[in-house]
């Protein structure tokens, strides 16, 4: 693997590779649950995890299963699953024949606890969820056994299987791992393996009405599908005492010393967002966004919307790296990573979002085309593409101040710019509305000056971009806000509703040159000084541009 991605997960395989703990394999998985769509999080996991499987390749066996943790009867569904395949997939990345649902090992959780109950390791407790609550203690203080915990071998396989049978009601038993109440390590106070739950999972149906809580089961899929290196977040840093718990006691002895192995690295988090699925939801059902694809929402289908690239996002993850430090990462530092891999993608173009008239009161109807580069300087390009020009056009209305202040080296009364590609024009005349507003401004142009240069040799000091308005394309523009006007939005004590940014999404309508018409539909573009767009994907048609900005040329923010 090449040393830029290099990470405490990959040093401990390089490790594993050279002592041979599991020969020369190398299994990791990515394993979401099938309750929401995927976001950013997720697809630094995916990276992570397939990324493994990709760059160590050439040096051993790799694997990487895509499996979903679907042993949640209540929350998880088919089209889920569905598009956490599309998004893998969008992302680059493939599973081979390695696909799996922790549904299909229910039959082999049953067994797996049957054998602990046999070894004594188990048993079930009848006690409700309030007491098992009040007896497993507090930090401080050690728990007391349950009056079920001696419980027979025979009775506990009795009533556990009487549990499978459906002859109890939710919460009446549970089936508990035995290991020790007075555990300094709260999970270690006999932790719950299995609950009754009289629920229609999406596959298995209505066949079982017990399921296996995350602790036991976790381990045991990564068990059965052979995993080495099972990654997952820090919060689960301390589940892993029982993850050890499960496979040293519920293996065979002979499988035991080639068993996976949990290791917990720091989540995404990014500024002026948020990440649990449980959130976006709420911003979903709420309609504070416009479904799952809002392309203000972190999820890999938003920011598919949006336009932003799977390179870009993968280059980001590679770039935030894996470490054990829990962290917020600028978005800045991801619109940077969005910024660099369109700055090779995208053509310039020319688009006026917020249109003031200019009549050139020199010039009669059309003149020749000019012909301009795609392309800057510093990107080696050249494909050409013609710009019409004629005697009325479309420019910035910020780019023109009545009364400028002297910093300002755009268009003002009296003043020449040059007009991006094309002309220097002087401002002679502004005309106004009945109430005060500009309407339109009017002056000439330089023949001369059609190559951007002028024979006498000055030179504006401005340079403004524009489109001819008989010849533009009308589009709406959609542009993008931060969700939230604060970096923490989940952090403090507020409510992080408090902090949604009003205006995340602003409309307008802009004209764009109609060299864009020669591209197909995902093309991206930069329009020159306003940002990186492409046409929304969904509301966008041949008749009714649609634009959405992917990110402007800068942080705003910072400014
Ligand atoms: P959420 O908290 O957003 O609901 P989750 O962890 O419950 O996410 P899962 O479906 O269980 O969602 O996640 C699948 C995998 O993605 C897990 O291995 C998890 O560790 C990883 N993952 C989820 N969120 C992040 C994140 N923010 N950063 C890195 N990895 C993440
Ligand atoms: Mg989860
Ligand atoms: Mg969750």
């Amino acid at each position: 693997p090449s040393s830029e991605h290099s990470n405490f997960i990959r040093d401990i395989i390089d490790e594993d590779l050279k002592t041979g703990r599991h020969g020369d394999r190398v299994a990791t998985r990515f394993p979401p649950e099938p309750n929401g769509y995927l976001h950013i999080g997720h697809a630094k996991s995916i990276v992570l995890n397939f990324g493994i499987k990709q760059d160590y390749a050439d040096r051993a066996d790799t694997q990487c299963h895509l499996r979903f943790d679907d042993t949640n009867p209540e929350t998880e569904s088919m089209e889920y699953v569905e598009s956490i395949k599309d998004a893998v997939r969008w992302l680059g990345y493939d599973w081979d024949d390695h696909l799996y649902h922790a549904s299909d090992y229910f039959e082999q959780f049953y067994d797996f606890a049957v054998v602990l109950i046999e070894k004594g390791l188990a048993y079930v407790d009848s006690l409700d969820e309030t007491e098992i609550r009040k007896y497993r203690g507090t930090v401080n203080k050690p728990g007391r056994p349950s009056p079920y915990r001696d419980r027979s071998v025979e009775e506990n396989l009795d009533l556990f299987r009487r549990m499978r049978d459906g002859e109890f009601e939710n919460g009446e038993h549970v089936l508990r791992a035995k290991i020790d109440m007075a555990s300094p390590h709260m999970i270690m106070r006999d932790p719950l393996l299995f609950r009754i739950k009289h629920a229609h999972h999406y596959r298995r149906g209505d066949e079982w009405c017990i399921y296996p809580m995350y602790d036991f089961a976790h381990p045991l899929e990564d068990a059965i599908e052979n995993i080495t290196h099972s990654l997952c977040t820090l919060e689960f840093d301390n589940n892993r005492r029982v993850y050890d718990w499960v496979l040293e006691n519920c293996l065979e002895p002979d499988k035991v010393d080639d068993r996976p192995h949990q290791h917990e690295f720091a989540r995404l988090n990014i500024t002026y967002t948020v990440m649990s699925k449980r959130k976006l939801l709420q911003l979903v059902e709420e309609g504070r966004v416009n479904g799952w694809d809002d392309p203000r929402l972190p999820t890999i289908f938003g920011m598919r919307r949006r336009g932003i690239t799977p390179d870009a996002i993968v280059s980001f993850c590679e770039d935030v790296g894996v470490t054990r430090s829990e962290s917020r990462v600028e978005i800045a530092q991801f619109e940077h990573a969005i910024r660099d891999d369109l700055n090779e993608k995208a053509p310039r173009v020319m688009a006026v979002l917020d249109p003031l008239k200019v009549v050139i009161t020199n010039v009669d109807d059309t003149l020749e085309p000019l012909e301009a580069n795609h392309w800057p300087r510093d990107i080696d390009r050249d494909e050409m593409r013609s710009v019409p020009f004629s005697n009325e056009i479309y420019i910035e209305r910020d780019d023109f101040r009545e009364d400028p202040p002297s910093d300002f080296i755009r268009l003002a009364p009296g003043r020449e710019v040059r007009l991006r590609s094309g002309y220097f024009f002087t401002c002679e005349d502004v005309i106004h509305n009945e109430n005060g507003d500009i309407t339109e401004i009017r002056g000439t142009i330089d023949p001369e000056t059609r190559d951007g240069t002028a024979p006498d040799g000055r030179s504006p000091r401005g340079t403004i971009h524009w489109v001819s308005a008989r010849h533009a394309v009308p589009f709406e523009a959609r542009l993008y806000d931060r969700l939230f006007d604060v970096p923490a939005p989940d952090d403090g004590e507020e409510d992080f509703h408090a902090h949604l940014n009003d205006d995340s999404l602003i409309v307008k309508k802009g004209f764009v040159e109609p060299s864009v018409r020669d591209f197909d539909a995902d093309q991206r573009f930069q329009f020159e000084r306003n940002g990186y767009f492409w046409q929304d994907p969904e509301d966008s048609s041949d008749e009714a541009l649609v634009f959405n900005q992917i990110v402007p040329l800068r942080d705003t923010w910072t400014e």
